[in-house]
């Protein structure tokens, strides 16, 4: 009761702002408005049957995916455009792990929970890494591992080598440019287990399938993939 009353105290001083769409927050909102929290664009795909997914289908004759999920749909210059571009360019971690507590609660009471024995994000090249100062897919996995709750480990998968910006080429180049670039570095963790592999957005799955692919090479037993946005 103290605590939130202090926290009311200190936000009058120190407004906080809606994560998307930069509104000031009042007593009860954190990270999102209610304004925002009622008109973002949820898939609510972890709600229907894989077959009636149609993020599954991207992955279809590819690899055995389980579940593919992505919490929001990504459109260009709307609010989830400008949430992940905080998340990757501002510095703000923060909006990755709020969203992955936010998403990782719905996915726990659609009973998903058990299923998945380890979270493990997507890495980012240690000179990228180096550059932003944190991979924004740890920050996603982090929320979802809180709320589900599930381990994660940011070890797990590593790059190999540098990959050429991916904007700029087509399909098949960006496939060639990523299918040898990840390793599983630690095959103890993954062996025998469902793997919830998880990224920022999924736009062409390429990375995310020659991950997958890493994954279920070294033993995961299962796979299932979470984003935070999908491109359509
Ligand atoms: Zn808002």
């Amino acid at each position: 009761m103290l605590r939130a009353c202090l926290t009311d105290f200190l936000a009058l001083f120190f407004p906080q702002a809606c994560l998307a769409c930069q509104a000031a927050l009042v007593a009860g909102e954190q990270h999102l408005c209610t304004m925002c929290r009622a008109e973002l664009p949820y898939t609510n795909y972890h709600q229907l049957p894989a077959a009636h997914n149609p993020l599954s289908r991207r992955f279809w004759g590819k690899l055995p995916v389980t579940h593919t999920l992505s919490y929001l749909r990504f459109l260009r210059h709307g609010q989830v455009q400008h949430l992940l571009h905080q998340l990757k360019y501002q510095g703000q971690q923060d909006v990755g792990k709020a969203l992955g507590q936010l998403y990782g609660a719905e996915l726990a009471t659609a009973g998903l929970s058990p299923e998945f024995d380890l979270i493990v994000p997507v890495p980012l090249h240690r000179r990228k890494l180096a550059r932003r100062g944190y991979n924004q897919a740890d920050a996603f996995a982090a929320g979802l591992a809180t709320a589900l709750p599930c381990s994660w480990s940011a070890t797990a998968l590593r790059r190999t080598e540098h990959t050429a910006s991916q904007t700029r080429k087509s399909r098949t180049e960006r496939w060639q440019n990523v299918a040898t670039v990840f390793e599983v570095a630690q095959p103890q963790e993954v062996v025998g287990r469902h793997i919830l592999l998880v990224d920022d957005v999924l736009t062409t799955g390429a990375t995310l399938e020659a991950c997958g692919a890493a994954l279920l090479a070294a033993g995961a037993r299962q796979l299932s993939i979470a984003t935070i946005a999908c491109a359509e």
